[in-house]
């Protein structure tokens, strides 16, 4: 998928790592970040995506968001939930390898730089993990990601949700239960932070979009000024 954003992406400007963080191989002297193998296995979001929460799709708006009120004025993702990033966002969370946060959160920079204006962002949050998966994890992966991306951006990063009920494991979930499962599942934390604030929230994954929104909403009715969403990975819409 050639477009504008995945020449953009290319341009990726890190320190090189020693070896590809995915597979391991050594990297040539023009590789960072990712090896050029394991680049080319992400599905990079081209220039067919929706407006409102940049799932990919063929319309303007998908049926998402077509069919439900959105309370962050703008989602983004860097690319398609399958194949390479599928494959790194499983390995980041499930097989504790921490050391893919780094070239993810700098795919997630140049994505966030290319759409939207950071001198109007205030601050950086993430959604929050509930404490129990923690534990059992021992770091939140939107957390490690929004905290690389809020030092490449050079804006602070703030934690202002807390999980107040454990949900069900959303991808055990079919999309109606995930639709219903959010309800009031999350609170503010550190009210006097939001107010007024430009927002960009932050997530590994967006499915259908319930989480974010509701984590936005919190956000708004708390007195943030505007909440944009950036996920390394979406969906497809259901309808093409
Ligand atoms: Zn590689
Ligand atoms: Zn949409």
């Amino acid at each position: 998928m050639l477009s504008k954003v995945y020449n953009f992406i290319l341009e990726l400007l890190y320190p090189a790592w020693p070896s590809c963080p995915a597979c391991g191989r050594e990297f040539s002297s023009s590789e960072i970040g990712f090896c050029s193998e394991c680049i080319d296995e992400i599905e990079f979001i081209g220039d067919d995506y929706c407006i409102k929460c940049g799932k990919l799709t063929e319309n303007k708006l998908c049926l998402d968001c077509r069919e439900q009120e959105r309370f962050f004025s703008q989602a983004r993702a860097v690319g398609l939930y399958d194949a390479g990033l599928k494959e790194y966002i499983k390995q980041l969370k499930y097989e504790q390898r921490q050391q893919l946060a780094r070239p993810l959160a700098g795919l997630l920079t140049r994505y966030a730089e290319y759409y939207y204006q950071i001198n109007r962002l205030d601050l950086i949050t993430y959604i929050p993990i509930h404490k129990e998966r923690l534990e059992e994890r021992g770091f939140n992966q939107a957390y490690l990601l929004a905290k690389q991306l809020a030092s490449e951006l050079r804006l602070p990063i703030k934690s202002l949700l807390a999980r107040i009920v454990d949900t069900a494991r959303q991808s055990e979930l079919a999309r109606q239960e995930r639709l219903q499962n959010l309800a009031g599942k999350f609170k503010i934390e550190n009210q006097q932070l939001v107010k007024g604030q430009r927002i960009l929230l932050v997530d590994d994954i967006f499915t259908t979009g319930a989480t974010v929104n509701e984590a936005s909403k919190l956000l708004l009715e708390a007195g943030a000024k505007d909440v944009k969403v950036i996920t390394l990975a979406t969906g497809m819409d259901l309808v093409r």
